[in-house]
């Protein structure tokens, strides 16, 4: 059976522009990824749609949908679901919290991506990782339906927020993303609605596979950085 992972996305964007290169990476391998964006970032994280005259809440959501599902096929996302519950401020029901228990006992990810703990510039991206991880401890919890298969230790790994040093957030994983970085720039390009944020992230990738080569031995050029809430657990270190 496939290895699965779960990538909880605040936006519709989010998980394109943080977290592309590591879903391309495990899709590639076989690894069936899984993602759910919250929201489709219609308020927030669309004001290139918004400068269209005539437009609407729903228009905006449907291209914000339909520019994430193109950018999913192409990193070879195995399964993509909105939520639509809103966005600035997100509104985080009981009912979709426990969907998301529901959905890590149904998948039982090996390792988990979702928002940095601070964020200044968006308030939507802590209260999201905040709920992914309720969630996740939720479906370790015995006690949450007994009789289903608890959910065991997957890592949760955070994704790099716009502006690190603001957010409090230091990378301590650097994922060489370099086989796959066409498919990431591809995804990238899928989302017409935020031009602006193409080279940014080009360069974000440019400087982290710069300090994955200087931390290792490898010839990495393209990287995504991590930061991983919880212990390494290592039968080596070598
Ligand atoms: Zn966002």
């Amino acid at each position: 059976m496939s290895q699965t992972a779960l990538v909880v996305s605040a936006h519709s964007a989010d998980f394109v522009w943080r977290a592309g290169g590591a879903i391309a990476l495990h899709a590639a391998r076989g690894w069936q990824v899984t993602v759910v964006c919250l929201s489709y970032g219609e308020r927030g994280e669309s004001a290139k749609l918004w400068r269209q005259p005539g437009m609407t809440l729903e228009r905006v959501k449907q291209e914000r949908e339909a520019e994430a599902r193109r950018a999913a096929e192409v990193l070879g996302v195995h399964d993509i679901q909105f939520w639509d519950l809103g966005d600035y401020p997100i509104n985080l029901t009981e009912a979709a919290f426990y969907r998301l228990v529901d959905l890590y006992r149904a998948l039982h990810p090996r390792f988990v991506l979702t928002h940095s703990k601070e964020d200044i510039y968006n308030h939507d991206h802590p209260r999201v990782t905040e709920f992914a991880q309720h969630a996740r401890i939720t479906a370790q919890a015995h006690g949450h339906n007994p009789g289903q298969k608890v959910l065991g230790a997957p890592p949760v790994f955070l994704f790099e927020p716009h502006q690190p040093e603001q957010c409090e957030w230091k990378p301590d994983v650097l994922l060489d993303i370099s086989p796959v970085w066409e498919k990431k720039r591809a995804a990238i390009e899928c989302m017409a609605g935020q031009e602006h944020l193409w080279e940014y992230y080009t360069r974000v990738a440019l400087q982290r596979g710069a300090q994955a080569a200087r931390n290792s031995d490898k010839a990495i050029k393209w990287g995504e950085g991590y930061q991983s809430v919880f212990p390494h657990v290592l039968d080596s270190l070598g």
